[in-house]
């Protein structure tokens, strides 16, 4: 699946933490930012070391802990929801990959099996619509979780 569209799902799924309306730039950041780093580990070659289950809670602990060091209380105030934001672009990153036909090591390093559904190549026009279709789905249910569904079906 091609990185941009794990970024469009990363944000779309940082909107579901954004619980004022200041937080809604945040969160788009926070969730693109954990939906891109997951494949940095290409760069050596695999698609191991940050598509992992401990990869996430290792970089969620960090975020949590780099966060707490600045002297802002707009982020202190709203670290979880930042943070969350980020580990769930990230989880869904992995889930993607998922899809794909090489899978995910979501085990790794305490195993190194591969699992998902395996349903096509990873850059395959097919991969590229679930992953819209996957965007278009959380779009859609933050717009009904947020109300702003409703809203809109009101001003049309
Ligand atoms: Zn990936």
């Amino acid at each position: 699946m091609h990185r941009s569209i794990h970024v469009i799902i990363g944000a779309i799924s940082g909107l579901f933490f954004a619980s004022k309306l200041y937080l809604v730039p945040l969160c788009l950041i926070m969730g693109s930012i954990g939906g891109y780093i997951p494949d940095f580990d290409l760069r050596f070659g695999h698609r191991k070391s940050l598509h992992n289950l401990f990869s996430v809670l290792v970089g969620t602990i960090s975020l949590y802990l780099l966060l707490n060091l600045f002297p802002c209380n707009l982020l202190h105030d709203n670290i979880w929801s930042l943070t969350l934001s980020f580990t769930t672009g990230w989880l869904l990153h992995i889930f993607c990959d998922s899809l794909t036909k090489r899978g995910a090591f979501i085990f790794w390093p305490f195993s190194n099996r591969a699992y998902g559904l395996r349903i096509f190549r990873s850059n395959s026009l097919a991969s590229t619509a679930t992953g819209f279709i996957i965007a278009f789905i959380l779009l859609l249910a933050w717009l009904i979780y947020s109300g702003g569904l409703e809203l809109l079906i009101k001003y049309l």
